[in-house]
């Protein structure tokens, strides 16, 4: 039996733009005029709960748990709205990857992403997935990386088995280090940067991907 979870926003969707206009906006709604920093690996914990914890530290806004469900609200229906206008893509070949694995009766496969569950449900629904039997953990469980990663493999039924992690972010590759995880890096942004990487899903033999990873 191996775990193989995935990342959501860049790994599975086509996301990260969208996405990051989307949260600063509705940030700025609820919390007026915010400072962000110049790029998101600037935060400890890169996920969305995390970097809204920081940006209230960084303005100097005490921690406000009514806020936050706001900033997660707004942020919700921006996603709604845009997705509906324009539909965000799945990443190449990612549907028949995840079928695939489905299939495997030695694999089991769950989703960890450092998003909240309504928009990444959102985002792979309108990408063309159907996400409702999928187990899934998000910043609604946590905003550290790594115990949202823990906590979807602990979801999964041999938590104990080899665990791959494929993401896009080097957050995602940090995160794997830290939890002794194989880790399969996809697209522009870790290209030559970590020794097992795809560009995407169709140009590859995830099987054999997936077996690298653990050899590593
Ligand atoms: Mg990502």
């Amino acid at each position: 039996m191996i775990n193989v979870i995935f990342d959501v926003d860049g790994t599975l969707v086509d996301s990260y733009a969208l996405d990051t206009t989307l949260f600063c906006q509705a940030v700025d709604e609820i919390l007026g005029q915010t400072r962000f920093r110049e790029d998101w690996a600037e935060y400890t914990h890169v996920t969305d709960a995390g970097i809204l914890a920081e940006v209230f530290q960084d303005n100097a806004i005490s921690p406000d748990g009514r806020m936050e469900n706001a900033v997660r609200e707004r942020f919700g229906q921006l996603v709604t709205t845009a997705l509906s206008d324009q539909p965000c893509a799945a990443v190449q070949g990612a549907e028949a990857a995840i079928n695939g694995l489905h299939q495997r009766p030695n694999v089991a496969v769950g989703v960890a992403t450092g998003g909240w569950s309504h928009t990444a449900r959102a985002k792979l629904g309108a990408a063309g997935f159907d996400p409702s039997s999928w187990i899934l953990a998000s910043s609604d469980d946590h905003a550290e990386r790594t115990v949202i990663m823990r906590t979807c493999l602990e979801r999964l039924p041999d938590p104990g088995a080899p665990t791959v992690y494929i993401g896009d972010g080097e957050w995602d590759q940090i995160a794997c280090k830290a939890l002794d995880w194989a880790f399969v890096g996809v697209g522009a942004r870790l290209k030559g940067k970590t020794p097992v990487w795809i560009e995407h899903y169709a140009s590859c033999d995830l099987g054999q991907v997936l077996q690298a990873a653990l050899a590593n």
